[in-house]
């Protein structure tokens, strides 16, 4: 049978947690597959932003969700700027209620592998996030060893989960340990 892979991981926390109604955050929009997933859990009467710094992203983002034909699709705002911002952008009224925010990092697949997150945005993205959620409400992070930069970017985010007060968060790595080349992994942080 076998473990849930890291994106399926990343996703089942998510669902776990994020109800009809809510409002959620892509915050590396990069194909759509997040945004989706997230607009079709909230539903039509809910909202998803979903960020990225490439407008090639968000057009294929929102053509995925023109193609999908769910409610909800019409209830995401798509944002061409950097995640660390991402509170300038969201709704004031949401700010501490946003059910969970998804992270993936790296690059766009089928874009330009020179375009990728940095340490330098991820970090205080990070930090914009966790403000952002509601007590419950979950944040999710897939990390990429394998690409260059990719282990120090994961290595910082690491870092900053573990020093994280346990009193305020719960923060969780879900890893495989005999995977070759330097495979993806998730950690999430629950707020409390
Ligand atoms: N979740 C996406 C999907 O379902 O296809 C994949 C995301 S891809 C691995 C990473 C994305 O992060 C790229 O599209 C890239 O342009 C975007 N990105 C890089 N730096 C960013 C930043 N500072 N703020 C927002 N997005 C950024």
């Amino acid at each position: 049978m076998g473990f849930l892979s890291v994106l399926s991981c990343a996703h089942k926390l998510v669902e776990e947690r994020l109800r009809a109604g809510d409002t959620a955050v892509d915050a590396t929009a990069g194909n759509g597959v997040d945004t989706l997933f997230l607009a079709k859990l909230v539903g039509g009467s809910g909202r998803v932003y979903g960020f990225d710094i490439q407008e090639t992203a968000l057009a294929r983002t929102r053509e995925r969700l023109d193609d999908s034909g769910i409610s909800g699709a019409e209830a995401v705002t798509l944002v061409c700027d950097s995640h660390e911002r991402m509170l300038q952008h969201i709704d004031g009224a949401s700010h501490g209620k946003i059910g969970a925010v998804m992270f993936n990092l790296g690059y766009l697949p089928g874009g330009d592998h020179a375009t990728i997150t940095t340490i330098g945005t991820t970090l205080p993205a990070l930090d914009a996030a966790l403000s952002a959620l509601r007590k419950g409400g979950i944040v999710t992070v897939v990390l990429y060893p394998g690409h260059d930069g990719g282990a120090e970017e994961a290595e910082a985010v690491q870092a900053w989960a573990e020093q994280l007060p346990q009193r305020d968060f719960q923060a969780l790595c879900y890893r495989f340990l005999n995977q070759q080349n330097n495979p993806p992994y998730v950690i999430a942080i629950e707020k409390r």
